[in-house]
């Protein structure tokens, strides 16, 4: 995918993989109603029918890498090779991510700093790579920035997140003990100002900590969505809870309150699971939202 030029910064999206699972295993209140209504504006014959039973919901796992002010930052980092997992489709992998870093221009050693939006297991993975048996930092030169309410949560190996724990141990830890990680605040600035550099929003919901990454630089502003949304289908249902939210009602506040924000604004929209180009715009429709597409991505 051609990178997306916002003014004076740049976003390039790189890609990890698709991963299709039964729709209502992860929105189990979605109605034909609703995918209806999708279909008008989300054309995904291989993913998306009029019947939830037969619908499936392919998560895009992938980054993106913005250019801003001089720094080189990658926002959100997979789900990574060779670790252990408890969940199937995720354990052990063996991508080609770093490749398609390289494809988009950028080598690990070019990353200045990496963001997580939260520490769940498919926006940290790449924190971390195996060298001669050990965890050590994919990004040499990077500074890694966590969140305090995720790190405090996580870091207590709590009962029920066992799939975020092993995560927890294999790509932050090793972060932390190298010196490279830096535990912030959910609302910090991390370069320049607020409306002109990068700045975090609270989200909280999906995780305890999670926050959307904002960044403008002399153009439209971006939103790093993080997971503050899974699938388009909660464009429509703004109030349709993700399956493994932690707290699925303040997600689901949290949704309406971001996409009343943007919506209808000139903001260019990253979420992070959305497949095709997955950056586009929020317009309202009727008592809903619907998503405007950028391009037609890869
Ligand atoms: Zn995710």
């Amino acid at each position: 995918m051609k990178p997306i030029q916002l003014g004076d910064m740049r976003v390039h999206k790189v890609h990890e993989m698709d991963s299709p699972v039964p729709l209502l295993g992860q929105l189990p209140g979605t109605t034909s109603d609703d995918l209806v209504r999708l279909m008008r504006w989300y054309d995904q014959p291989d993913e998306i029918t009029a019947d939830p039973e037969a619908s499936f919901m392919t998560f895009s796992v992938h980054s993106w890498v913005i250019e801003i002010g001089g720094m080189t930052i990658l926002i959100d980092t997979c789900c990574g090779n060779h670790k252990d997992r408890l969940l199937p489709e995720v354990h052990q992998l063996d991508t080609n991510y770093l490749g398609n870093l390289r494809a988009a221009g950028f080598a690990p050693e070019d990353i200045d700093m990496v963001m997580c939006t939260h520490l769940h297991f498919d926006h940290v993975g790449w924190n971390t790579k195996l060298e001669n048996g050990k965890w050590v930092p994919t990004f040499p030169k990077a500074r890694y920035l966590f969140s305090r309410r995720d790190f405090e949560y996580f870091k207590n190996d709590p009962a029920g997140e066992e799939l975020h724990n092993q995560a927890f141990i294999d790509s932050i830890v090793p972060v932390m003990e190298k010196g490279q990680g830096e535990i912030v605040d959910e609302d910090i600035t991390v370069l320049r100002e607020i409306g002109d550099g990068v700045w975090l929003e609270p989200a909280y919901g999906h995780s305890p900590g999670c926050c959307t990454v904002n960044a403008q630089a002399g153009g439209p502003p971006g939103m790093f969505w993080g997971d503050v949304i899974h699938h388009p289908v909660q464009l429509i249902r703004h109030d349709l809870p993700f399956a493994f939210d932690a707290d699925g009602a303040t997600a689901c506040k949290v949704r309406k309150t971001t996409m009343d924000k943007v919506a209808d604004t000139d903001t260019l929209c990253f979420p992070a699971h959305f497949r095709r180009s997955s950056a586009g715009h929020v317009k309202r429709d009727g008592d809903a939202f619907r998503y405007e597409f950028l391009g037609s991505g890869d």
